[in-house]
């Protein structure tokens, strides 16, 4: 990280307000009439399962058309909702007119949101505005894959003078098909927990996993990462909601949801476990995880081989391993990884594969020196 000023954000123990770990948001995507604000709130108060009531009030929209939000006329109804049930309140923002009219509102916390994120100008923006203003606020990860974006947008905040910040995984944007409507590619918060332990990180399975299936395990695996808590989209007529009616909860399933997770214990600072132990916890499951999708491809490596053999095809077919490095690389720029790393690993993987592909009798034994296939690297083996 080049900035001058490294990042220092406040533990949530420090950050007053009554919070505490685990942090737990509630609410509905949008705010959309008094009625429903104060019946999701009521209905959330009533799990006891949450300390703050989010509401978007200004919501960012792929198309034109599409619900952008009440506006200011909703404040009122935070703050009603707010006295009603001792909830605090939270709202995105996208510009200094959202934080102005948020903080004369009486909002608590402000969160910017992952359309907003990945533009500099916007979170300079609001980071001026926020400037000598003491207010909790949360970057949402960037929709695209960049820790740098997601750091440096913390970083804008933070040299505004903001020590009480936090982060929001929800997932990112992908070319590929996945399960999700967000991939959480979990490499990337445990990247940004790692370098920050003391941030408070929250996850977002309601944006990750796009449909209300999915969310419990999601949940459940952000709080395995050691998550500080969660945000979760409650609305009290979820199959009538103006925006992401797919994936919110009623009030009583939220409640139901939060009394079926595993809660890691609070963590007092003195006898907390050793961070070196949970950071060495997550790379043995990133290490489990590349292990059997290695294994997976081998034998898919060794059923092609015997394809290629029945039908009497060379082996080695260049421009196939030629496209897959080519893919891989531009997957590795996507990613951060080192381009030689990138090679010579993909070399190695190659390498094992041809292996796999050309052992229809025993392996040729040991005493060949290692590597002695890679004259095969100009050659595909899949
Ligand atoms: C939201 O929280 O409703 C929202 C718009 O989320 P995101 O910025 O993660 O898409
Ligand atoms: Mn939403």
């Amino acid at each position: 990280m080049s900035a001058a000023t490294p990042l220092q954000p406040q533990p949530l123990a420090a950050w007053g307000l009554g919070l505490h770990q685990p942090l737990m948001i509630a609410g509905p995507c949008s705010a959309e009439s008094e009625a429903q604000v104060l019946a999701a709130a009521t209905g959330i108060a009533a799990t006891g399962a949450a300390q703050v009531l989010r509401a978007g009030l200004w919501k960012p929209r792929t198309r034109p058309g599409a619900f952008e939000g009440m506006g200011v006329v909703a404040l009122p109804w935070l703050a009603q909702a707010k006295a009603l049930t001792g909830l605090l309140t939270m709202v995105e923002v996208a510009t200094a007119e959202h934080v102005e009219a948020a903080l004369k509102g009486g909002v608590d916390m402000l969160w910017v949101g992952a359309r907003t994120t990945p533009n500099p100008f916007s979170v300079q923006e609001i980071a001026d505005a926020l400037r000598g203003v003491d207010v909790p606020v949360f970057v949402k990860n960037p929709i695209n894959p960049d820790l740098q974006l997601w750091i440096g947008a913390l970083e804008r905040l933070h040299r505004s003078g903001l020590r009480r910040l936090g982060a929001i995984h929800r997932g990112f944007s992908w070319f590929e098909r996945t399960p999700f409507r967000n991939s959480p590619m979990w490499e990337f918060p445990i990247r940004l927990k790692a370098a920050f332990p003391e941030l408070v990180l929250l996850g977002d399975p309601s944006h990750i996993s796009g449909s209300r299936d999915r969310i419990g395990a999601v949940a459940q695996q952000a709080l395995d990462l050691g998550f500080s808590g969660l945000m979760v989209e409650v609305h009290s007529d979820p199959a009538n909601a103006r925006s992401d009616a797919d994936q919110q909860l009623t009030p009583a399933d939220y409640g139901r949801l939060v009394g079926s997770l595993i809660f890691r214990q609070a963590l007092p600072t003195a006898g907390m476990r050793d961070r070196l132990e949970e950071l060495r916890d997550l790379i043995d499951q990133l290490d489990e995880e590349i292990a059997q999708k290695l294994a997976a491809r081998m034998d898919i490596a060794a059923r092609i081989g015997d394809h290629k053999r029945q039908h009497h095809v060379a082996i080695l077919q260049p421009e196939r391993w030629e496209r897959i490095m080519e893919r891989q690389l531009e997957l590795a720029a996507h990613l951060g990884l080192g381009a030689d790393f990138v090679r010579e690993y993909m070399d190695a993987v190659h390498r094992e594969s041809i292996r796999r592909q050309t052992i229809e009798e025993p392996e040729p034994e040991a005493g060949a020196p290692a590597g002695s296939q890679a004259s095969a690297g100009d050659g595909a083996g899949q």
